[in-house]
């Protein structure tokens, strides 16, 4: 049973592995938008990336929970893990207000590139009756990139579309997957328990039981 919730943030992802980047980011939202509560929702096959490429959902899950555990304020939703097929955030959405239920607002959480993907998919305006969407972006990013990229979109939803600065955002797993497949360290940019769960199974190529000691 979910609890009563004014406001749900909501951040969709692979999460392979999550980082720093999405945590410091989800808690800047939390706090900037007084959310009660942040959801972190680990997709199912992501409609962008090729098929086999992505780790088992229930390595990537467990990783949030690990990630998350020490935060009152966040949560892992299995919603998009247990829907068969490739995860649409309509879907993400609409499984979240049947659970939800009509009163609570969502702030959908993402980086500002994420944002125009994610609306260039199908039922955009559908997308903004259901939620607000906060970009996140490194300082100094140009505002007007996004405005220009979504055009009519951004005309129409101005008052949905929230942007926020957050100073993590050089942190990808695309380099923490490659920085373990070379042996490099990944301390301080996943919490421990994560480094810790990625050598214990193995994943991405780790070939030691536990992270080795920095170089
Ligand atoms: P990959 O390198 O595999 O693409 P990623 O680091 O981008 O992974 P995702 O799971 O794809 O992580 O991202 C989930 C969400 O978090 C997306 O909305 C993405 O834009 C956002 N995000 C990714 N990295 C950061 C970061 N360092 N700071 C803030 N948001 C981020
Ligand atoms: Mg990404």
């Amino acid at each position: 049973m979910a609890k009563t919730v004014h406001k749900l943030g909501i951040m969709g992802g692979t999460f392979d592995p999550i980082h720093y980047g999405h945590l410091v980011t989800a808690e800047a939202v939390r706090a900037e938008f007084h959310l009660d509560q942040v959801l972190f929702v680990p997709t199912g096959q992501p409609a962008h990336k090729p098929p086999g490429t992505t780790t088992d959902a229930k390595h990537r899950y467990t990783m949030a929970v690990l990630a998350t555990l020490t935060n009152p304020h966040f949560d892992v939703s299995r919603v998009d893990i247990e829907r068969p097929g490739y995860t649409y955030t309509i879907d993400t959405l609409t499984d979240l207000r049947k659970i939800y239920g009509p009163a609570t607002e969502f702030y959908f959480i993402t980086g500002a590139d994420a944002i125009l993907e994610i609306l260039s998919w199908k039922e955009p305006d559908e997308l903004f009756r259901l939620s607000a969407f906060v970009a996140a972006t490194r300082p100094g990013y140009d505002l007007d990139r996004l405005e220009h990229a979504l055009g009519d979109l951004y005309r129409r939803h101005a008052d949905q579309i929230k942007v926020i600065e957050v100073p993590a955002m050089a942190i990808s797993s695309t380099d923490i997957r490659e920085r373990v497949r070379s042996g490099r360290p990944i301390r301080y940019l996943v919490p421990e328990t994560v480094a810790s769960y990625i050598y214990k199974n193995g994943l991405y190529g780790a070939t030691t039981p536990v992270p080795p000691d920095d170089p």
